[in-house]
């Protein structure tokens, strides 16, 4: 798998939801590399659509555990870069925070809306609260089919308000019945789905404010993202973004999902499997370049995870093509030598 060629452009594009862990810190280091080695540039999206799920403070700890892995980018949110040149912040608008950029997702909303790829949605269910968010969680994955209650059932967008007490109405996508949507991964290999037939429309936004699936898509086209590398978890995800993508005639980026890092119960990686935060390492003391040695060993670019690494070998030495395509189940001796 040879680093693409071309003007790269990649992206971090962390949720300020928690603190980082080690399987966050995976598929940042890999997405970082992916640039560095094809001598691109990295940008850092902060993706903190208000949801419930935001916490605060979150955002600042973040780009401190990013920058003490040595993980550096290109452009970002004025507050990430003011955390190493103090100074007051610039009253405007940053294109680097998703939440100061909805009249972006604005203008996307009413786009499709014009074109009727999109209609009013009454219905209630948790889905609603959650949709601003990737879905990671296995709950959040469950396959659920939207029946297509809303679908045609309104005249106009009056009568579809008409029917909530708070006058508020959801967004969903309208699919084309047998959509076929594929795509060559860059590592996970040629993908394909019939959205129709186990999502059915999907949420894009509720009133004014979109969600992540449509956020993303207007962040990822206008930053001129060449690639987008996450973790495989967001593969079912990938495929509702290319309908945005289409309807919006915008020219999708190469996508690259890579396996994400396990609990030893073959879960992601979340606390109930014990503290694997970055920011317990960093206060310890430990050096980023044990943490470095593990992740490269799960990539299998480290023979003795033990062995300490440097950002700048990975850069020289980390071969995509040896990546194993299975996920990593942590070890948990191995997280508690390391410093868990
Ligand atoms: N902010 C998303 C997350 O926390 C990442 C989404 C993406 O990479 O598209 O998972």
């Amino acid at each position: 798998m040879p680093p693409p060629s071309g003007a790269y452009i990649g992206r971090l594009a962390p949720a300020p939801t928690g603190s980082l862990h080690i399987g966050n810190a995976r598929t940042f280091l890999l997405a970082w590399l992916r640039a560095r080695q094809a001598g691109g540039r990295i940008l850092l999206r902060l993706e903190d659509l208000d949801h419930p799920k935001v916490k605060a403070g979150a955002a600042g700890e973040l780009y401190q555990d990013l920058a003490w892995l040595g993980l550096d980018w290109d452009a970002g949110p004025a507050q990430a870069l003011a955390a190493s040149h103090p100074g007051s912040l610039p009253a405007v608008p940053d294109p680097y925070v998703q939440s100061e950029n909805l009249a972006r997702y604005r203008e996307a909303l009413e786009q499709l809306y014009r074109q009727g790829k999109i209609y009013p949605c009454v219905c209630r269910r948790q889905e609603l609260q959650l949709f601003q968010s990737a879905p990671h969680s296995e709950a959040e994955q469950r396959e659920y089919r939207y029946p297509g209650h809303c679908r045609g059932r309104f005249p106009d967008l009056a009568a579809a308000r008409a029917e909530r007490s708070d006058g508020k109405v959801a967004w969903r996508f309208r699919l084309d019945s047998a959509e076929l949507t594929c795509f060559q991964d860059a590592f996970a290999g040629y993908q394909e789905s019939r959205l129709d037939a186990w999502s059915g429309d999907f949420l894009v936004g509720r009133e004014t404010e979109a969600g992540y699936q449509l956020a993303v898509v207007v962040d990822d086209h206008q930053m001129g993202i060449s690639e987008v590398v996450r973790g495989d978890d967001l593969l079912p995800s990938t495929h509702r973004q290319l309908v945005i993508y289409r309807a919006l005639g915008f020219s999708p980026p190469r996508f690259c999902h890579f396996p994400l890092i396990l609990g030893p119960d073959g879960r992601r990686l979340a606390k109930r499997h014990g503290d694997s935060r970055l920011s317990r390492l960093r206060e310890k003391g430990v050096k980023p370049e044990r943490l470095l040695g593990w992740l490269a060993w799960c990539s299998g670019w480290n023979q003795d995870w033990r062995r300490e690494v440097s950002l700048a070998e990975l850069v020289a030495t980390a071969d995509f093509s040896r990546l194993p395509p299975q996920p990593v189940v942590v070890d948990k001796n191995q997280l508690a030598e390391l410093g868990f």
